[in-house]
């Protein structure tokens, strides 16, 4: 799960992160709210969305006075935001963050993730912050500075330090962002995060350090344990098609390809979306309808495959263990017969009682192409979204 930024910065607050003050709005009028008890000369608007890179999109502006405000709030409120985060779709700005303005001295990075590689948790910094840290990444790497943590041990104090003295910082702000750090690893690791960033994590004028921007994604396996954090979802920042698919019980990803796929089993779907690669196609999405694909999930998968307008062709790879074959191809003319399926379908129904399945299919009067092979129905899949893409 991800949240918005003004929630993590509560967050921060809590664990004492240090970040500016700041309040969310709805509205022109709350922003201008917000400016008046903030009391500040220079006010920040900052664009509310799940994804970064909102500067540079022009969703963050500098005001200079409570109608430089009003004038922001108004432009980024309901604006279609386009980053490089959100694809060229963008996203509808519905929420704002007014908050005091910093007077910036340097620009640092800081941020914690899994290194699943390692089992540990990789605690990163660079000075290089303020851009893309993926950029840096890819091109200064020796610019990023690691500790790993071990997760029995947390995060030591000389740790910390250590990555203090990597952003060559002097006297009070070593202190300082020692201090940050500890309480970011503290918030990390008591909430069950996935990843914890602040890009940029400033020095002040004044010689302060502070969390100007700040991400948090929590593990969903953990939520559970952190029913409080359930009030921070926004459902309207979640891709619908994935939405749709949680409440069928279905495990969705949407992709960026055009070869929609419908697989029973995590494991067989991964490597249905492997061999449609193999052969030259792009798979449009992951979906593993589950042990059990009767007739109500292959309809529900079909719906959630179709809502992808990309889909040029659709793979439906079932192997028959505790399912049997012949009653999936039931299911799938049954759902077939009730909705519009506009794209080719490709069936490949192998184990139990794949005769009688391909029997069923052959008979029916839709059209389908019945694969002989795994290797044939990706063939077959990929050629159709080619001609189908014409
Ligand atoms: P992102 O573009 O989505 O990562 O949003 P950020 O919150 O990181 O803001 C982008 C940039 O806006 C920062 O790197 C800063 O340069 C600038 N910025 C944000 N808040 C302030 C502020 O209070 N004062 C000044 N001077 N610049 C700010
Ligand atoms: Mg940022």
């Amino acid at each position: 799960m991800k949240i918005h930024e003004y929630q993590a910065k509560e967050l921060f607050r809590k664990y004492h992160v240090s970040v500016p003050d700041g309040f969310v709005a709805f509205s022109v009028f709350e922003a201008l709210v917000a400016y008046d008890r903030l009391n500040v000369g220079t006010a920040v608007v900052k664009a509310q969305i799940h994804a970064g890179g909102r500067g540079k999109g022009g969703g963050i502006k500098l005001a200079h006075s409570r109608d430089e405000v009003k004038e922001f709030a108004s432009q980024i409120l309901g604006m279609n935001l386009v980053t490089h985060q959100t694809g060229p779709e963008g996203k509808e700005v519905q929420r704002i963050l007014i908050e005091s303005g910093i007077d910036i001295a340097r620009e640092l990075y800081a941020g914690i993730v899994l290194d699943r590689a390692k089992s540990q948790f990789a605690f990163m910094v660079s000075t290089e912050g303020g851009v893309e840290i993926e950029k840096v990444a890819a091109e200064t790497p020796e610019k990023i500075i690691k500790e790993w943590i071990d997760p029995d041990i947390g995060l030591t104090e000389i740790q910390a330090r250590n990555l203090a003295e990597a952003l060559s910082l002097s006297g009070k702000q070593i202190d300082s962002a020692v201090v940050i750090f500890t309480a970011l690893w503290t918030l990390f690791s008591e909430n069950d995060c996935s990843l914890v960033e602040i890009n940029p994590l400033v020095v002040t004028t004044d010689n302060d350090v502070m969390a100007l921007d700040a991400k948090m994604n929590f593990d969903d396996n953990g939520l559970f344990r952190h029913q409080e954090l359930l009030d921070y979802r926004d459902v309207s920042e979640e891709d619908p098609a994935e939405l749709e698919a949680g409440k069928f019980n279905l495990n969705y990803i949407k992709l960026d390809g055009n070869v929609g796929c419908m697989v029973n089993g995590a494991g067989l779907a991964m490597g249905t979306m492997d061999i449609i690669k193999l052969y030259g196609g792009e798979p449009a999405n992951f979906l593993d309808v589950g042990g059990v694909a009767n007739p109500k999930t292959v309809a529900n998968g079909f719906k959630i495959i179709l809502s992808d307008p990309n889909v040029k062709s659709i793979l439906i790879n079932i192997f028959g263990g505790i399912v049997r074959c012949d009653r999936v191809a039931q299911g799938v003319i049954d759902a077939m017969e009730t909705m519009e399926v506009n794209v080719p379908v490709i069936i490949r129904l192998e184990g139990t009682n794949s005769k009688q399945a391909r029997e069923l299919l052959e008979k029916s009067p839709l059209e389908f192409l019945v694969a002989t092979s795994l290797a044939d129905a990706a063939k077959k899949a990929v050629v159709s979204a080619i001609g189908g893409a014409q």
